[in-house]
């Protein structure tokens, strides 16, 4: 599979190549190019030639071609969403319930959002001189996205940033490149022209670093881990970028004393599975008032082992595996250094045996992992693990509950779940991330902003907010007077 380079599919100039596994198997499913700083300088030389016509584009005509790009999304639903699970190995339900619906909305949403760039009013700030506000495209964005959600995260990177008339070179994780190059060829289909939309396959130190440091890339707009995105806003910072970061999370699910606790058990499990829990705002930090804790993690526990994992293909199958072989080594490490410091493996902890002798057999499967008794300064409370695995641990009052919540460096999204309106208004106010949810975890909308707080990052992601992010601000000032020599003069030279 070839990078998609100013409207079509090019071959990448070194030859190199990269295999494109399927999780769910590991079988490879097909090898895709593997960019060379080149292929990078290449795209982003599209993107600039692109940029003048699509900046001057009005924004009924982005606009037009947005709803066309949302229409054929919707046509190639199937096709997308298929793609998309047998690259992630995420299950067939998801993809096609929750993914590929949400892009084709995002599209058309963004769509929307093209006809209706804001700025302050124009008129007589000073008395001589009329002042107006342009909100102007940044010029050629290099986006970096990862592997979690490829055909979302290429969307809430592109779509942004074409309404408001820049241009792109996306480059995909090297694991999940498939559904942003049928992004970028459907943009195409749509009448977007060659050059707006570009994508670059290969890898983050490789293609990734050439994209950001280019000397032509205006902005940089970057979802991925905390450790990558600070190397990102170093390297952009030499050339003095705008830089929008996406980054990691932790997100405590709060469980006040007056909780319903079956919903709390359910929105535990949904929240801390959704995308075999690769996702930046999965549940993670179960944190519950004692005298509900051992209910809860009973209920969590009893759901747990009910989940059916398997053909991600199947209907009926609730879990897939994790991403790539290298993310169920790595989930595992943290749950045998967890145990091995302590702390107690309620469920899961192990792949799931009984796919040893099915055609899933190699895929990274990785049961629902359920740990108590954990320090709350342990690693598996703090960092990332990015895996089917929640931690819980009790609290005994509201203030405690706060505090705990946000005691990680991360700050992307949290749920607090009570009935009382106080505690829930608190927990808004009180919990530092970019999304509290009350009584729920995890939906998403594509109205409103999505993106961190604190070590998660900066700027957002969907919503109108997005579109300040790709956007620029420009004042221009008309002098009224139409006299040569202005009253202001005086305070430099008096003539
Ligand atoms: P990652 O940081 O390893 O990689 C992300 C992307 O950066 C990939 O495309 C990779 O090739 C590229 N990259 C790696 N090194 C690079 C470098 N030196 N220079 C430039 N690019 C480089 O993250 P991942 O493992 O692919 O994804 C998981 C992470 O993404 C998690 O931390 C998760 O929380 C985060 N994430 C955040 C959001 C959000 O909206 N905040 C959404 C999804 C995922």
């Amino acid at each position: 599979m070839h990078q998609y380079i100013g409207g079509g599919l090019r071959k990448a100039r070194g030859g190199e190549s990269q295999a494109v596994v399927d999780p769910a198997t590991g079988r490879t499913l097909v090898l895709a190019d593997r960019a060379s700083p080149a292929d990078v300088e290449d795209a982003v030389a599209a993107a600039r030639r692109a940029f003048p016509q699509w900046s001057r584009a009005t924004p009924g005509e982005r606009s037009a071609a947005l709803h066309e790009l949302a229409r054929i999304l919707g046509e190639r639903a199937d096709e997308l969403a298929r793609t998309e699970s047998s690259q992630t190995g995420k299950p067939i339900r998801l993809s096609a319930g929750f993914d590929v619906p949400g892009t084709v909305d995002n599209a058309a949403f963004f769509a929307g959002a093209a006809r209706h760039p804001e700025g302050k009013a124009q008129g007589e700030y000073s008395a001589d001189h009329t002042s107006a506000i342009r909100r102007e495209a940044v010029g050629v964005v290099g986006s970096i996205a990862p592997w979690n959600y490829p055909l979302q995260m290429a969307a809430w990177k592109i779509l942004p940033a074409i309404a408001a008339g820049n241009t792109i070179v996306l480059k995909p994780a090297e694991t999940t490149p498939l559904t942003a190059l049928l992004f970028a060829q459907a943009c195409t289909q749509a009448g977007i022209p060659d050059g707006v939309v570009n994508v670059v396959t290969g890898r983050g130190p490789v293609a990734g670093e050439a994209l950001v440091s280019h000397p032509d890339v205006d902005m940089v707009s970057f979802t991925g881990s905390t450790p990558v995105g600070k190397r990102v806003a170093r390297l952009a910072a030499d050339t003095v970028k705008r830089v929008h970061l996406e980054l990691g999370g932790k997100a405590p699910f709060v469980v006040f004393e007056d909780a319903d606790l079956e919903a709390a058990i359910h929105g535990a499990v949904a929240g801390s599975l959704i995308n075999t829990g690769q996702d930046c705002t999965a549940a993670t930090r179960a944190y519950v008032h004692r005298s509900l804790f051992d209910d809860f993690v009973d209920g969590v526990a009893e759901l747990y082992g009910r989940v059916r994992l398997g053909d991600p293909f199947d209907e009926a199958t609730d879990l897939g595996p994790l991403g790539s072989e290298r993310q169920r080594e790595r989930v595992h490490g943290f749950v045998q250094r967890a145990v091995g410091e302590g702390a107690k493996l309620v469920a899961g902890g192990e792949p799931p045996a009984e796919l040893a002798a099915t055609p899933w057999a190699s895929g990274a499967y990785y049961r629902p992992t359920l740990i108590t008794g954990a320090p709350q300064d342990s690693e598996i409370v703090r960092q990332e693990i990015f895996g089917p695995v929640l931690v819980a641990l009790p609290f005994d009052g509201d203030d405690d509950a706060i505090r705990l919540a946000n005691d990680t460096p991360f700050g992307l999204a949290a749920s607090a779940w009570t009935k009382d309106l106080v505690r829930a208004h608190r927990a808004s106010r009180e919990i530092r991330a970019g999304c509290v949810w009350i009584n729920d975890h995890i939906p998403i909308i594509s109205e409103m902003p999505h993106g961190g707080f604190k070590q998660s990052g900066y700027g957002k992601d969907l919503s109108a907010y997005s579109m300040e992010e790709y956007t620029q601000v420009k004042h221009v000032m008309h002098d009224l007077t139409g006299t040569s020599r202005k009253a202001w003069h005086r305070t430099i030279f008096e003539l």
